[in-house]
């Protein structure tokens, strides 16, 4: 574990081993934090607060880009780490870790060109200015999920550090490895001890000592919505400043006018990306009846063409290469869904033949029950519930008979029903013939049970920051 700039075991010398998905093969072991090991992190943090709040922005920054540059020149080793330890395709670690790299550019440059604003105020009590400063908050704990381990620390770090923060960030216990990269290359890029250090330990047994330490001001969470709702539990008492990014179920509709081609490539890589291990992806498709066929049989061809397997060895064109299902039981929770689904499975929702790894080939089912658990409940791989529908009323409210509120999309040209999806859709953000791709650039985030603030765009700086009022009068 990095802290106060020390790599360190934990405290009772234990580890927890960390196993790669598709060899079953251990690849690496880390340090099992406790409790004594998260506050000696937050302590350090604190300490750390100190002088980089006061250190100034431009420097700030400087060092987040020079990270930004070694995340890039140590991108293939960052990538293999990353597909050892959570088994995508080389390919989408590649992709990854670009897009680390992006975000943590995208705050870098950001950070310098936000300042705060001031105005004469109206003189009732004398003439007066008002200024809105921002101040950093202290020490922020990032808490990240195993499917995109390194975007997902980006977007939580990036902007914590150059609005002036200190963080104690927390991977999840089975993808820690790529994460300690690159928190060795921050190290690298000039970040003063403690300002950056990362525990490494179970969510379980440190992460309520986190998230309730008195001195951890800002927590950035994400991960599964019954692990946010534990979380609030104990952050909300504590009025703690909180950003929940949970599970999603993405609807997308489908028109008749749409450009099927178009529709069925986005919605592949929208679902099938990351071994449907995304929260924002394509997992309930309604098609409108007349290009319900021509979609689903385009649909059912490409799906067909995946491979899973290693995801170190590219498969054989036109075969298309699908890492693991991340562990033994999330791929069974899957195969429990598929049965309860009931619809009729075109392709797929099989485990294959392997001899060692955790793989589904990925599926598409055709109209299961409503009710189901493969249409209720958050579906985290490769499986993907077709519909059709006559009505377009009827396919919005389908849509939004969710408990979850992330991502949506829409393909259409009828300027109408892209109007109707934009402000009838109840989630967080609507694609209109685009695939569900988080811009650094854009707010993102979800509403319901997909949770509440937003990552990315200059909206998530904001998050980092107090804003505080300060009038200036005396001046007559
Ligand atoms: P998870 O909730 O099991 O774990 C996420 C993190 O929380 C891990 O680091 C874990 O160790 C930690 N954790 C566990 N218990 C904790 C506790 N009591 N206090 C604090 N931290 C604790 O999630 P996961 O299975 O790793 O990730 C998959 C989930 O993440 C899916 O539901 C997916 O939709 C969601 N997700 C959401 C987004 C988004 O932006 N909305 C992005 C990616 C993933």
């Amino acid at each position: 574990m990095l802290i106060g700039g020390e790599w360190r075991q934990a405290a009772g010398h234990e580890e927890i081993e960390v196993v790669n998905p598709a060899t079953e093969e251990v690849v690496g072991a880390v340090p099992k934090a406790s409790a004594e090991d998260v506050e000696l992190a937050v302590a350090t943090a604190k300490r750390a607060f100190g002088e980089w709040s006061r250190t100034d922005v431009e420097k700030r920054a400087a060092i987040v880009a020079r990270a930004a540059a070694l995340v890039e020149e140590h991108a293939k080793d960052l990538a293999a780490t990353l597909t050892s330890e959570q088994g995508k395709p080389l390919a989408e670690a590649m992709g990854e870790v670009t897009h680390l790299a992006h975000g943590l550019h995208y705050y870098a440059e950001a950070a310098t060109k936000v300042r705060g604003a001031h105005q004469e105020l109206p003189s009732a009590f004398g003439p007066a200015y008002g200024m809105v400063i921002r101040r950093p908050m202290g020490v922020c704990a990032a808490i990240t999920p195993y499917n995109f381990p390194l975007t997902l620390l980006g977007t939580k770090v990036a902007p914590a550090l150059v609005a002036g923060n200190t963080v104690v960030a927390k991977p999840a216990s089975t993808t820690p490895l790529a994460t300690l990269g690159v928190a060795r290359l921050f190290a690298e890029a000039g970040l003063p001890d403690g300002v950056l250090n990362v525990v490494t330990g179970r969510g379980s047994e440190i992460g309520d000592v986190l998230v309730g330490h008195p001195d951890v001001r800002r927590i950035a969470f994400t991960g599964e919505t019954e692990t946010g709702r534990h979380l609030m539990s104990v952050a909300g008492p504590l009025m703690k400043r909180v950003t929940l990014e949970l599970g999603g179920s993405d609807p997308v509709i489908v028109c008749a006018d749409a450009d099927v081609e178009a529709a069925v490539k986005a919605v592949i890589i929208g679902r099938y990306w990351n071994a449907g291990q995304a929260c924002l992806g394509c997992k309930r498709v309604y098609v409108e009846e007349p290009v319900y066929d021509a979609f689903v049989s385009a649909l059912v061809e490409r799906v067909g063409r995946y491979e899973p397997g290693d995801g170190t060895v590219k498969a054989e064109k036109p075969r298309l290469r699908m890492g693991p299902i991340h562990t033994r039981e999330a791929r069974d929770t899957l195969l429990a869904q598929i049965e309860d689904g009931g619809g009729e499975v075109l392709v797929g929702g099989g485990t294959g033949e392997h001899d060692k790894g955790w793989f589904l080939e990925p599926a598409v089912v055709a109209e299961p029950r409503a009710d189901s658990r493969l249409v209720r409940e958050e579906v985290f791989g490769p499986v993907l519930p077709v519909f059709r529908f006559a009505e377009f009323d009827d396919a919005i409210a389908r849509a939004n008979d969710t408990r979850y509120g992330l991502g949506s999309s829409i393909w259409t040209h009828d300027v109408r029903k892209i109007h109707r999806a934009a402000q009838d859709i109840d989630a967080g953000m609507t694609w209109v013939n685009q695939i569900h791709y988080g811009y650094d650039e854009l707010p993102f985030g979800g509403i319901k049970d997909s949770g509440f603030g937003k990552e990315h765009g200059l909206e998530a700086l904001d998050s980092y920051v107090e804003l505080k009022s300060v009038v200036v009068g005396g001046l007559a």
